[in-house]
Formats: C-alpha cells, sequence, structure tokens
C-alpha cells in the first residue's frame, strides 16, 4: 500500500523546550528525570502530531539529546575511549561530555551536516573500536512510540555513512576497513527490531548523494545483503542530491524500497522510473524538509500521478529529507500578515501536506479539494503578488553587463593608486568589523526595538559606542578603523531588516547544534535597497578621525547563505539581487567619503554545492555576484573582504577571482599553515591572515604573534601582508580585546623593525 511518511522529525520543540532544558540541566538547575522528562513529552507531542495528521508511521529513534551522529556511536557503543567511559553503561551526562568535554577532554569535533547549518559530532574511531553495543536509547524511543499506539518506523544512519563520516585516530586506517566490524553490530540492532514486531525500519546513506569513491560503492550490496536476512523490510535514504549515478546498483540492493529526494534533484525520477524493479517501493521526497515554502500540492500531485501510473502502490509519498531542517510550526507565527502566512509551511504543517498529497493521490482529488484550493491559492498569489515581485529589479539583473561585474582597472593599477592617498605604513593593521558586545549595547538596541528607548536617544547610544571604539582604535594606533558594528544584531537580520523582500518570524528557530539554534530570515520576494544602511554609522565614525574609516557590509552570497531563499527563482539571480543592493550601498558609503569598504562573505565557501562537478558553476555565479556588488566604485576605492573558514586551498583560484584588494582569513589556529596555499598559487592581491584566534578570552604573549607575522611573511611579500585578528570580536569582553589588540600592534612594530 502507498504509504505516508517523514523521514525524521525536528526535536527542539515548538518553544525551543529541548535547548531550555539542555541548558538548565548543563547549570544544574533541573536533574535528569526533568531533562528526560521533557523529551519524552516532546517525542509524544511530535508522534501525536504524525498520527494525527494522517501520515502511516511515526518516524523514531530521529530524537537525539544532542545530536544524531552521536545517537548512533553510542547505540553502536563506538565511544572514544579517550574518555575511559563504560560504553555500555554511558550516563547522560557522560553523553553530554562526549558532546562538549569535559576538564580533561575536549569535546567530538563538529562539522556541517552535509550542506546543511547542521553540525553533527564526528564519531573517532580507531584500530581497535569494537561495536560492542552501547546504551539501548534507541530501543527505548522505538518502544515508546509503541506503547503510545502507533505505526513505528525506526530511522538509523546507515552503516557506510557512519563510517564515511568519521575520522579514523589511527594514522593510516581507512574507517572503510571496520566495515567488517561494524556491519554485525547493525545487524544485532535490526535483529532487536525485527524481535519487537517492527515492519519498516529506514536507513539513511545520504553519503550516495556524494561523488563516492568506488571502494565505497562496492561496500553496499554486501552490507545490505546481510541486512536483508532479518527479515526486515529496508527503505534506504537519500537526501541532498541525486543518486541518479546509482539508479542501477539502488535498483539491485537487496533492500525493499529506496527514498529519493525529489525537491533537491527532481531530475532524477525518470532515471528511477526507468529502471525500478517490480518488487521495490520508491518513496517520492515532494515535501521540502529543508525550506519554509508551502507545498505546491498541485504540481506535487502530477508529480506523483506520474509515478504511479507505473509503480502503483508501491510510490510512498515522503518529505525531501528529515524535517529536522525546518522550523516547527507556524501556529506561533502570530505576527506575520495573513497572505504571507499562506505561502508557508514549518514541519507540523509539512506533515499535514505529506498526508494530504498521499490522500489525494489514493482516494482522489476531490478528497482533498479544499486544501488544493487553498495551495493553488496561494501559489497563485506568489506568482502575482507585488510584494514579491518588483519589476525594476527583475529589469537591473537582466540588464548586468559583463562591465558590472568588474572594478574599472586592474588590481595592479588599483593598488598604487589606493596607496597614493591611504599612505599606510608597511604591514598595515586593522580588524574586522565588530569590537565587543556589551550588555549595555544589546539592552539599548532591544529597548528601542521594544519601542521603549526613543530613536534620538539609540542614536545616542550608539554614537556613544562608536565615539569610544574609534578613541580606543586611535589610542591603539590602528591604521585602518572600523566602527564596531554595535548597531548589529546579527550580520544577516540588520541588512534583512532594511532590504525590501525579507520577513522574520517570532520563532521560526532552527537547530545548528546541540541546544544551538538560529532563525534565518525569510528571503520572500525581490531584493531592492530602499534607503542606505549603514551610511550614516560610517560617515559618524569617520567625522571622529583623520585615519581611514572602513565600512562594514555582508556580502550577497552570506545573506544568501544564511537565510531561508526562495524557491521560485535561481539561487544565482537571487544572489544577483542582493548583490545590487550591496553595491548600491557600496557606492552610496564612496559618495560619503568612506573609501574603504569590506563586504563580509564568511559563508562563501559553505555555498559549495555536494558534488565536486557542480562546483565550478557555483563559483563563477557566487564570485559574480559578490564582484557585482564591489565593482561600483573607483580604483581609489580600496574593497576588502573577510572570510573566516579554513580549508580554501581547493578553492583557491575563485578567491582570487573576487579581485578584492584586501582579504582577510582566519589562519592563527592553522599556524599559518593555510597560507601555505596562497603562496604557492602566486594569490595577486593584498591578504590580512589573522594573527590570534578571537574564539578565547586568551591573549597570546607578543612573540607568538611576531612569529605567526614573520611565518606569514615568508609566503606573502611584505608589500601585500596586513595584520589583523582572526574575525570581529563582538563576542570578547574589553579587557582581552584591548590587551591582545595592543599586544598586536606590538607585534607589528617588531615586524617592521626587521623589514
Ligand atoms: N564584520 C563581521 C564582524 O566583525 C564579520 C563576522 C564574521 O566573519 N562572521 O563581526
Ligand atoms: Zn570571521
Amino acid at each position: 500500500m502507498t504509504k505516508a511518511h517523514v523521514l525524521g522529525f525536528p526535536r527542539i520543540g515548538a518553544q525551543r523546550e529541548l535547548k531550555f532544558a539542555q541548558e538548565k540541566f548543563w547549570r544544574g538547575d533541573i536533574d535528569e528525570a526533568a531533562l528526560t522528562k521533557t523529551g519524552a513529552d516532546l517525542r509524544r507531542t511530535h508522534w501525536a502530531w504524525q498520527h494525527e495528521a494522517g501520515l502511516d508511521f511515526v518516524a523514531a529513534g530521529d530524537f537525539a539529546w544532542y545530536d544524531q551522529m552521536l545517537n548512533t556511536a553510542v547505540l553502536l557503543g563506538a565511544i572514544p575511549p579517550r574518555f575511559g567511559f563504560d560504553a555500555q553503561k554511558l550516563t547522560l551526562k557522560q553523553y553530554f561530555e562526549l558532546a562538549r568535554g569535559n576538564a580533561a577532554q575536549p569535546a567530538l569535533e563538529m562539522t556541517k551536516w552535509f550542506d546543511t547549518n547542521y553540525h553533527y559530532l564526528v564519531p573517532e574511531l580507531d584500530a581497535q573500536t569494537r561495536f560492542d553495543g552501547g546504551v539501548d536509547w534507541f530501543f527505548y524511543e522505538v518502544d515508546e512510540a509503541r506503547s503510545q499506539g502507533h505505526q513505528v518506523k525506526p530511522v538509523l544512519i546507515g552503516p557506510l555513512t557512519f563510517l564515511y563520516l568519521a575520522k579514523s585516530k589511527t594514522p593510516g586506517l581507512d574507517t572503510l576497513s571496520l566495515l567488517g566490524r561494524i556491519v554485525p553490530a547493525y545487524r544485532r540492532i535490526l535483529e532487536k527490531l525485527a524481535a519487537r514486531g517492527v515492519e519498516w525500519v529506514q536507513i539513511d546513506e545520504p553519503i550516495l548523494a556524494l561523488e563516492l569513491p568506488q571502494a565505497w560503492l562496492d561496500g553496499f550490496a554486501p552490507v545490505y545483503r546481510e541486512f536483508s536476512q532479518t527479515g526486515l523490510k529496508l527503505l534506504l535514504g537519500t537526501y541532498f542530491e541525486s543518486v541518479a549515478d546509482h539508479a542501477a546498483l539502488l535498483a539491485t540492493l537487496p533492500v525493499a524500497g529506496v527514498h529519493l529526494d525529489l525537491v533537491r534533484a527532481p531530475q532524477q525520477l525518470e532515471p528511477f522510473l526507468a529502471q525500478w524493479p517490480a518488487d521495490k517501493v520508491l518513496s517520492l521526497g515532494v515535501v521540502d524538509g529543508r525550506n519554509i515554502w508551502a507545498n505546491d500540492l498541485t504540481a506535487s500531485l502530477a508529480t506523483l500521478q506520474h509515478a504511479r501510473a507505473q509503480l502503483g502502490n508501491r510510490l510512498w509519498v515522503a518529505s525531501s529529507s528529515s524535517l529536522l531542517h525546518s522550523p516547527v510550526d507556524l501556529e506561533h507565527e502570530t505576527a506575520l500578515d495573513a497572505e504571507l502566512i499562506s505561502w508557508l509551511a514549518f514541519a507540523r504543517q509539512k506533515l499535514a501536506e505529506v498526508a494530504n498529497l498521499k490522500r489525494g493521490l489514493t482516494e482522489g482529488v476531490s478528497r482533498i479539494s479544499a486544501v488544493l484550493a487553498a495551495s493553488d491559492a496561494a501559489q497563485a498569489s506568489r506568482r502575482s503578488s507585488a510584494r514579491i515581485h518588483q519589476p525594476a529589479v527583475q529589469a537591473r539583473v537582466a540588464g548586468l553587463q559583463a562591465r558590472d561585474a568588474q572594478r574599472f582597472s586592474a588590481f595592479a593599477v588599483r593598488q598604487p593608486k589606493q596607496q597614493a592617498w591611504l599612505k599606510l605604513p608597511p604591514l598595515p593593521t586593522t580588524t574586522i568589523g565588530s569590537f565587543p558586545q556589551t550588555a549595555e549595547i544589546r539592552a539599548a538596541r532591544a529597548a528601542f526595538k521594544r519601542g521603549v528607548l526613543p530613536e534620538a536617544e539609540y542614536r545616542a547610544a550608539m554614537q556613544a559606542e562608536i565615539r569610544l571604539v574609534v578613541e580606543k582604535q586611535e589610542r591603539l594606533g590602528i591604521d585602518v578603523l572600523v566602527h564596531g558594528e554595535p548597531e548589529r544584531n546579527d550580520m544577516v537580520e540588520y541588512f534583512g531588516e532594511q532590504l525590501s523582500g525579507f520577513a522574520f518570524t517570532r520563532n521560526g528557530w532552527v537547530q545548528s547544534y546541540g541546544s544551538r539554534c538560529v532563525k534565518p530570515p525569510i528571503l520572500f520576494g525581490d531584493v531592492a535597497r530602499p534607503t542606505p544602511m549603514t551610511v550614516e554609522w560610517s560617515q559618524y565614525a569617520q567625522s571622529l578621525t583623520a585615519k581611514p574609516m572602513k565600512g562594514m557590509l555582508t556580502g550577497p552570497v552570506t545573506i544568501l547563505q544564511w537565510s531561508f531563499v526562495r524557491n521560485d527563482l535561481p539561487r544565482s539571480e537571487i544572489t544577483l539581487q542582493i548583490a545590487l543592493a550591496i553595491r548600491d550601498e557600496v557606492v552610496d558609503l564612496e559618495q560619503a567619503g568612506i573609501r574603504v569598504i569590506q563586504i563580509d562573505e564568511p559563508a562563501f565557501r559553505e555555498g559549495l554545492p555536494l558534488k565536486k562537478r557542480d562546483w565550478l558553476s557555483y563559483l563563477d555565479w557566487a564570485g559574480k555576484a559578490f564582484r557585482v556588488s564591489a565593482s561600483g566604485v573607483a580604483d581609489e576605492t580600496q574593497i576588502h573582504t573577510h572570510m573566516c573558514y579554513s580549508e580554501f586551498n581547493d578553492i583557491l583560484p575563485a578567491i582570487a577571482a573576487l579581485d578584492a584588494d584586501v582579504i582577510t582569513i582566519e589562519t592563527s589556529r592553522s599556524d599559518m599553515e593555510l597560507l601555505a596555499g596562497f603562496g604557492q598559487f602566486a594569490y595577486p592581491n593584498e591578504i590580512g591572515p589573522g594573527v590570534y584566534d578571537i574564539h578565547s578570552p586568551r591573549v597570546p604573549p607578543v612573540d607568538d604573534m611576531l612569529r605567526l607575522i614573520r611565518k606569514a611573511a615568508e609566503v606573502v611579500p611584505a608589500e601585500r601582508l596586513w595584520i589583523n585578528p582572526d574575525c570581529g570580536l563582538k563576542t570578547r569582553g574589553w579587557p582581552e580585546t584591548e590587551a591582545a589588540l595592543a599586544t598586536m600592534l606590538d607585534a607589528t612594530r617588531r615586524a617592521r623593525a626587521e623589514l
């Protein structure tokens, strides 16, 4: 029979209940019983929602006290021996120590889950790892859901994905070599599920969406042959990209079904239909697990009906991926207007979409005529709304010429023109933008937003802060100053609030890692900049000093990357709209006398597609968008950019193609190793490698910074080298900030003396 299901549900709770309980538990404000009760209540609610919506299964095993990969590790009993924990008797407190570190041991490393903003904990495996089984929380949750009367589909991360994403702690050991050991562990887990009478189990192997080495692909058939002996029906979950390259493999794999993400990769349906065997289920993910748009039910139904003609009851209806990446419940968005609400669906609303699609498919569209009509009306209003479509914006993007994405002259011509007026000393010093965001600053901003602090007073408070920051920088002897960003809550929200086409939710939180959640703005319409956004602050800051003041903007790619983005335009085009808005701001800053302007792109690398073969096209449009934002100014105006991630040696040509006059990057934690690539590649423009880590309050001794500067000077000629911290200082306190910057200036003076 055709089934309706989701691949997983967010665990944080509609009001972030899990986050608050976790943090109280960590602080010692509540005990373990209170925390576990919060978790159980959330699971009960989320299962009830899935059941009431009309899904055929509830997903169990998708809950985690911190992270799903860590959960898999503790289920398998594969926890790093360095902690000295007994895997079979692991306590919740110890679980959190694995996730967050303890006095003796640093936490497991954390990294991004594919191309999402969710971060998982990286399992540590070595030649001795045994997978002898760990705690039975997973089974407890499956039983709990069953005891609440639900048809349960347990969800597991598959063995190949688990091993692929894990890190080998034994030099030379490939985690794939542990496959023979991990498979029996999975088999025991599956047998326990079979013994409970579970029928279907979802095993996620999202690595199939990557360009996998053949040795890993070869692992699938033997592993799943072994699993098939448990008698369970296995649904292999894939998502986030096309797995069409592996259609033949998946068609012959001994599993009962495969799930496809048709939101990210609708084009993969045909290759699968063309060869799908008569005995296998195909689960089609047509409801977006990662975005907030209401489904176009009519369009989805057409796709499903087409597939059903061939698959019949072997077609299942699903979310594209786990709903983990969606906010929880739209019901709480009381501040958004009705029209906007009609365009949106959060996780809870997506449950109903999936269930309705199945109903329409199997019982006839007349059964869902009311929801179809509402869906059609919402789609029609999105297609025609003047809030979304601004012909002038579209015309501007369409009219972009090659010269708009290029500075007037080449860097070699610009550099002397900039030096002529900047008259900077060798090894010029600067900072990345923000200065400590004190409690007073935050309180003033919040009071202004609530309407209790009059605008004039708010402005005066921010100006006082800017004055303070300028004075401190002058006293320290920094060469290119910043205003400190006191007016910004967040580097995307601040701009989104002033651009057309953005909306903000009250409670649209999505888990980023552990108890951390983010609330991305919703980019729903054409983006334009009605009025200047930062000019007033930068101009005020410049009026206080004779030194050059650096304007501070967030770049188009980062604004795109950190928002929920409309799905009715290509990302490349949306980014160009944002780029033009930023370009207008850059030009206005220049006109206001701000002739050093930084356009931050910390999320530039994050946007890279999952498949390397798609990288070039991304780098091409993303780079073009950056250059459009930066190229409206004269040669004399110096454009900086900032990126705070490691590892960009593999995209250096694209970084160079941004053609920023100066790029500041995070390097101190890699001991300048990162710069080596810049040297080898002969990166042509100026570079400011961070000389100290801003993530810790520690003030490094001057010799440390001097050593890093010398190391940088071996790779980058001194004429092109800047001195700065790794990133912005907003999370730091003033005492360590001043001490660290004074040390940085001291180190710079010594380095200059050595030139
Ligand atoms: N200009 C921003 C700041 O200093 C840059 C932040 C970032 O790179 N994430 O805070
Ligand atoms: Zn940064």
